[in-house]
């Protein structure tokens, strides 16, 4: 028996936040309110080398990172920031800095005021901010920065560097109780209360409510989603999503995706890291695709257009349709930093790429532009469909050449001026 009303299907109503404006000159970043989710990323370079983290930003930036996160952990780090604000300034790249502050921020902050103004945020650890009496104060003083140069911040609280003094207080309480609760409820609720605390303080220091993100990173899945659920609930700051420690290749890619994919079905998350291990030699910006892509497969939103491809059988023993595959993810993600701004709606824009006839018609019929390649023992011909009817059929060796080419007239016939005529 079919059901008496539609399937429905979509993220949860998105959680209702405050917003942030993370400012660089003209540049405005939203986080939270209701903005798009924006993805961000930090640097692996070292902040002295002023140019080496330049280059590295920019080509962050390039792949779509909206915000970049650069660690500020010595004096040469911080005496390098507005070297490195310069040059991306030359370079055209205006995306806005966030200084990631361990130990000795309120001493940086203070000592190099030049960086504190050429940052558009501070990422603050309250549990790295210093021990005893010593911790108030040198917490106070980078929320007095922050005041002073009218910056947002994050208070980016880690169970790797959990606030010692405040886990104590927290296990204390527990202790109290009739029945204790387990240990790693103990631990959610330091992590959460940390956070929640410390946005007080800072609110009580000066810093107006609508400057402030929070994060409570861990590195299990299941302690995310719990983590965040309680976050969620309990405050209404914009939250900076990310698994810590996530790890290498495919495993640090499943374990970000399960979780935030969770999170952000509940409409919980405002901007998202990926906090990918690099493989050795492997490129930065894995990162950023990553988070794009998680937000583009769940619908959120569009960032540049999608291949959609078969995983291969038996049917096809070639790999001409993976290579095609692969050339054109690749050629359309090269191209998307002059098309978005040439062709706007592009990023919407589906490209099937199928390996035999058992699908590749169908799936190439709901794409804008599909291309079903011959499987084994197939006539060699490659029919391609565009906006559902099929067009044409490739053959010959030149077929990834001359596909690329139907995709590159597709995308000046359809988007951007030359569609408005
Ligand atoms: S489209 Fe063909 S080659 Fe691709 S997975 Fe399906 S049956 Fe296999």
């Amino acid at each position: 028996m079919s059901s008496s009303s539609p399937i429905a299907s979509g993220p949860w109503a998105r959680r209702v936040s405050r917003q942030v404006t993370i400012s660089q000159g003209a540049h405005q970043v939203q986080v939270g309110g209701g903005a798009p989710v924006m993805v961000q990323s930090m640097t692996n370079t070292d902040t002295a080398d002023a140019i080496g983290t330049a280059i590295q930003i920019k080509d962050l930036a390039r792949a779509g990172s909206e915000v970049v996160r650069l660690t500020v952990n010595s004096p040469e780090a911080a005496a390098a920031v507005p070297a490195i604000r310069e040059q991306l300034d030359r370079m055209g790249v205006d995306v806005p800095l966030v200084g990631d502050f361990h130990y000795n921020g309120h001493t940086l902050l203070m000592d190099y005021p030049e960086c504190a103004q050429a940052l558009s945020k501070y990422r603050i650890n309250p549990g790295n901010v210093g021990k005893g009496a010593k911790r108030d104060t040198q917490y106070a003083q980078m929320i007095e920065a922050a005041c002073k140069y009218d910056k947002p911040v994050r208070i980016g609280v880690n169970w790797g560097s959990l606030d010692q003094a405040l886990l104590a207080r927290i296990m204390d309480e527990n202790a109290q109780r009739a029945t204790p609760w387990p240990a790693q409820a103990v631990m959610y609720e330091a992590l959460v209360t940390s956070a929640i605390e410390n946005a007080q303080r800072a609110e009580e220091l000066g810093l107006a409510g609508d400057k402030i993100i929070l994060s409570c990173k861990v590195s299990g899945v299941q302690d995310l989603i719990a983590v965040y659920r309680e976050l969620a609930r309990r405050c209404d700051y914009p939250l900076h999503l990310g698994l810590t420690e996530a790890g290498m290749g495919s495993k640090g890619i499943v374990a970000s995706t399960a979780a935030l994919s969770v999170l952000l079905q509940e409409g919980i998350g405002d901007t998202i890291r990926i906090s990918l291990t690099p493989e050795p030699g492997g490129d930065r910006t894995r990162e950023v695709v990553v988070g794009q892509e998680i937000l583009q497969t769940m619908g959120l939103r569009k960032f540049t257009p999608m291949v959609i491809a078969c995983p291969g059988c038996g049917r096809t023993t070639s790999t001409v349709f993976q290579d095609l595959a692969d050339k054109i993810q690749t050629y359309l993600r090269d191209q998307m930093p002059i098309w978005k701004g040439e062709y706007p709606g592009v990023e919407g824009m589906n490209v099937a790429v199928m390996g035999c006839i058992v699908n590749g018609p169908g799936e190439s019929k709901h794409a804008n532009i599909g291309i079903s390649l011959p499987g084994t023992g197939e006539s060699p011909a490659a029919p391609v469909f565009i906006d559902g009817e099929k067009r044409m059929t490739l053959r010959g060796d030149r077929i990834a050449e001359e596909f690329q080419g139907i995709v590159l007239e597709y995308v000046q016939s359809h988007y951007g001026k030359q569609a408005a005529v």
